[in-house]
């Protein structure tokens, strides 16, 4: 209820008004599960007034205060989910606006960044009867389209892709590697389904599908996807009348990541990423954290390159974007590091400013009247 203040608190900071805006942090704490209790773990993550979060493992639980000047222990986001809160709460706070923004011709991107078992897939794709952020936006589009009945001239698309081991591959028709390609959108990948979607029932299968068809890691078929990034990308495409009384054609696109688990890739201090360097770790998510770091620090050169996921995100990161990002962590004191860990970045990436974002729009006819012609003839012999 009161969460749901902070996207227009961020307007009010000036965020879209100074021709920028930040990315938007959100952490969310997972149930404790039956198992972690029975080995004996304990809860070394607190919650408080939703925004705030300590860890409290080796120190005093109660003490916020000590907690508060411990460098590490006390971190604060936009907002901050206890592990009561239900999949529509996390939806309605972090995503619901981006949705919003989409129908306006606007590009909105939400990732879910943690250690594997810390609840990414299960925020993004969630099960049948708690379905999570991919579902319940794909459900509000549609309730949004058909509330405001929209004459039928939208188009939903969807495409579901995965990157395992710099492969890019289509989730909704499996085959060959997908080729990285840039065009005058951006960076695309040449040959992707492009699925025309009518309903959300329709589109639940297809993600349960796609799902299925993510990597799974022999060593770790327990452990699904840890190694596999999911993108999810919906775009709405309508046409409508600009101000000069020109059809245009929009399109917003919405982009919904689940990373892989940043467990043995996004290390806090260089020593220790360059001891990992050269060892099995996801090349994917050290592009991304180099990323992150020369976005924070405000660098002219952004190595997104560097890898195939850098590449498919750097609208998200660095472009006309409202960006999303929730950091998923497990109150286990077993996960203790990795929860720091994920923290850390999290905390980081508040430092991000993606540039303002405008309807992205494009001319469908050109004048009709004869004068109007004779004068566009004029100015284009002009620029010549
Ligand atoms: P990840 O994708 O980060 O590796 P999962 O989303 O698969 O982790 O979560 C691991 C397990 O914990 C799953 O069984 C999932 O259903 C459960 N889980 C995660 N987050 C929650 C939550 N907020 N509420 C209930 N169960 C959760
Ligand atoms: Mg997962």
């Amino acid at each position: 209820e009161e969460m749901e203040g902070v996207w227009e608190k961020l307007e009010k900071d000036g965020g879209n008004s100074s021709g920028n805006s930040r990315i938007m942090v959100f952490v969310r704490l997972r149930p404790m599960w039956k198992k972690e209790r029975e080995a004996g773990s304990r809860s070394c993550v607190r919650i408080v007034n939703k925004r705030d979060v300590y860890l409290t493992e080796f120190a005093n639980e109660n003490d916020y205060l000590r907690l508060k000047r411990l460098r590490g222990r006390h971190f604060t986001f936009d907002a901050s989910f206890p592990d009561t809160s239900a999949q529509k709460e996390v939806y309605s706070t972090t995503t619901a606006e981006l949705v919003e923004a989409v129908l306006q011709g606007r590009n909105g991107s939400v990732f879910c960044n943690g250690a594997t078992g810390a609840g990414k897939t299960y925020t993004m794709l969630g099960t049948v009867e708690n379905p999570g952020v991919m579902v319940l936006a794909i459900k509000d589009l549609f309730n949004k389209i058909r509330q405001r009945s929209y004459d039928g001239n939208h188009v939903v698309h969807l495409s579901y892709l995965e990157v395992y081991n710099e492969t890019v591959r289509d989730l909704l028709s499996p085959g060959r590697p997908l080729v990285l390609r840039e065009d005058k959108q951006g960076i695309v990948a040449a040959g992707l389904t492009h699925y025309r979607a009518y309903s959300t029932d329709e589109v639940m299968a297809l993600l349960q599908q796609g799902n299925l068809n993510r990597t799974t890691e022999p060593t770790r078929a327990n452990e699904t996807s840890s190694r596999s990034h999911a993108i999810l990308q919906v775009a709405v495409e309508y046409k409508v009348k600009d101000a000069s009384n020109n059809a245009v054609n929009r399109v917003g696109k919405l982009s919904l990541i689940d990373l892989a688990g940043s467990e043995r890739a996004l290390a806090t201090d260089q020593r220790t990423l360059r001891s990992l360097e050269g060892a099995n770790i996801n090349k994917s998510l050290l592009a991304l954290s180099s990323c992150i770091n020369a976005l924070v620090e405000g660098k002219k050169h952004i190595p997104y390159r560097n890898s195939k996921l850098t590449q498919l995100l750097k609208d998200s990161l660095g472009g006309a974007c409202n960006t999303v990002m929730i950091a998923n962590i497990s109150p286990s004191n077993l996960s203790f590091g990795e929860t720091q860990n994920t923290l850390h970045w999290a905390d980081r990436a508040k430092e991000i400013r993606t540039k303002a974002c405008d309807a992205n729009e494009e001319i469908l006819q050109l004048p009709e009247s004869e004068t109007d012609q004779a004068k566009l003839l004029l100015e284009l012999q002009k620029e010549n």
